[in-house]
């Protein structure tokens, strides 16, 4: 019966950068829950071998491409995914990007496009899945914040700026859509292994002992540590929680 909450079979999940990264991770964690997966993605081939994946766990998968910061674009994406997959149950927010600059040196385009990127995308994204999660009558949406929507650093001017955002925009879905039983919760990850911060590693210095001297759990996540709570937060088990950011992270944010 306890497996049963945690069940996903018949529900479609859209995730946003589900091709690779963290968006991967819980994308195989809703497959091995039975949940059909739309990848939604830039780069085709990222794409392809993400669906492959996905396929070999048992359910329909299909990628989509779409930058998330074109809204005509996300637009045909909700649309080819409800008539390919027939409905959107779960919307996972996880695109993103950063500049990595201090906030005299970066430029308002920068800016922009990782505010557009990391925060815009999700607003975008959600207003158009909205009638689609209505419809599902137990929809969810995972918004994917970071350790920058609590801590801030030098480098992530615009970057905590998004994540910060996210918090309090998940706040003002969750009490928009409570009525329409649509729960929205964020994510906020430690530092992940990742193509994201990899490339940060080779950015900051010290960074990679930085992560390892303040994490409590010794190590940098891992992409499959965010299978167990994107299962969790996408299904019935959590119908009770709503506008909650958790952190999944090791223990960072509560080393002292
Ligand atoms: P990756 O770089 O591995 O993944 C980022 C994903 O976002 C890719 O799949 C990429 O797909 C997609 N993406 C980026 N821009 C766009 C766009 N304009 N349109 C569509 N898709 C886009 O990074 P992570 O897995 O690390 O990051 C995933 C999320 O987790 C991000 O929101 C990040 O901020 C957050 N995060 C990561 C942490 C970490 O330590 N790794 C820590 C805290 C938060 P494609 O290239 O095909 O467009």
């Amino acid at each position: 019966m306890t497996s049963s909450r945690f069940d996903l079979r018949g529900k479609v999940a859209v995730v946003t950068g589900g091709n690779g990264g963290i968006g991967l991770g819980m994308a195989r964690g809703l497959a091995d829950a039975g949940a059909d997966i739309a990848v939604v993605g830039r780069n085709e081939t990222k794409s392809a071998a993400a669906v492959a994946d996905l396929r070999r766990r048992g359910v329909k998968a299909i990628a989509v491409t779409t930058d998330v910061t074109d809204k005509a674009a996300v637009a045909a994406m909700v649309d080819g995914v409800v008539s390919e997959l027939g409905r959107i149950d779960i919307l996972i927010n996880n695109a993103g990007m950063s500049i990595r600059k201090p906030p005299h040196e970066l430029e308002l385009d920068e800016w922009n496009k990782v505010i557009d990127t990391n925060l815009t995308s999700a607003f975008v994204c959600s207003k158009l899945a909205y009638p689609a999660l209505k419809a599902s009558g137990n929809g969810k949406v995972i918004n994917i914040g970071s350790m920058m929507s609590i801590f801030g650093a030098s480098f992530a001017t615009a970057y905590a700026a998004s994540k910060g955002g996210i918090v309090q925009y998940t706040r003002a879905c969750a009490n928009a859509w409570a009525p329409d039983n649509i729960q929205v919760n964020a994510i906020l990850p430690g530092w992940i292994d990742t193509d994201l911060t990899r490339g940060a590693r080779q950015q900051v210095s010290g960074l990679h002992e930085r992560v390892l001297a303040r994490t409590p759990a010794g190590r940098w996540g891992d992409i499959d540590d965010f299978a167990g709570i994107a299962v969790f937060l996408a299904s019935p088990a959590s119908n009770f929680l709503t506008g909650t950011a958790i952190p999944v992270d090791g223990g960072f944010s509560v080393m002292a």
